[in-house]
């Protein structure tokens, strides 16, 4: 039997701008995504996507691939992460009830990591430096096993998020001159400022924290 092989399209690597394993990974977490949740790629701002990744591990390339798969983007405000520094994401879309979430069997990751490409991460060496022939060989790695064989998917029945409403409401800082957007003035000496200008670190209330209720 021919081994089956999962197309990702070129434009999603040249956006993504190198070939390594982990686009690949979130392209096809995102597709899965799409197919269990029964809906198509996004045009506006329909799905919301919580990446359970962090920062500073390399794994964070996972989430071009869910972008561009699903088209729930960072620029429109679909995508937050949630800092938990795992390779898994969470997907909700309005008017089905409850989310998905899928993340990347330890098996799969572990079956990854002896993987010469690795070596070459280890040594500092960045993907697009890397022989090409040994990224596609992780890359077909990726594209050549089953759902069941990467994804854990679990159903989260109980998941309610509420989007924040869009506003084109602006002002400006009071003191900087510069215009924010009104959610994110603060009151400092009794002046209507900019996160920057009230001496502020950016709002930690502006990431949803989706288990909350
Ligand atoms: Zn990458
Ligand atoms: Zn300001």
């Amino acid at each position: 039997m021919e081994t089956r092989k999962f197309h990702i399209p070129d434009w999603a690597f040249e956006f993504h701008g190198h070939k390594c394993p982990f686009m690949p990974i979130g392209y096809r977490m995102g597709t899965l995504a799409l197919n269990k949740l029964g809906v198509e790629r996004c045009k506006d701002h329909e799905m919301h996507v919580f990446s359970e990744m962090g920062v500073g591990h390399p794994q964070g390339c996972m989430q071009d691939g869910i972008m561009s798969a699903t088209g729930a983007t960072f620029g429109k405000g679909m995508l937050d992460r949630l800092y938990y520094g795992k390779v898994a994401a969470i997907f909700w879309y309005p008017g089905i009830k409850g989310a998905v979430r899928i993340y990347v069997k330890n098996e799969f990751q572990d079956k990854m990591a002896p993987h010469e490409f690795f070596a070459y991460r280890k040594k500092g060496i960045e993907p697009s430096q890397i022989p090409l022939n040994v990224c596609e060989d992780i890359i077909d790695m990726v594209l050549t096993a089953t759902d069941d064989e990467l994804f854990k998917i679990t159903e989260l029945p109980d998941f309610e998020y509420k989007p924040v409403k869009g506003s084109f409401n602006k002002a400006k800082c009071e003191n900087c001159g510069e215009y924010v957007f009104e959610r994110y003035l603060r009151v400092k000496d009794g002046k209507k400022v900019c996160i920057q200008c009230a001496g502020h670190a950016p709002d930690e209330k502006v990431f949803y924290h989706p288990f909350i209720k």
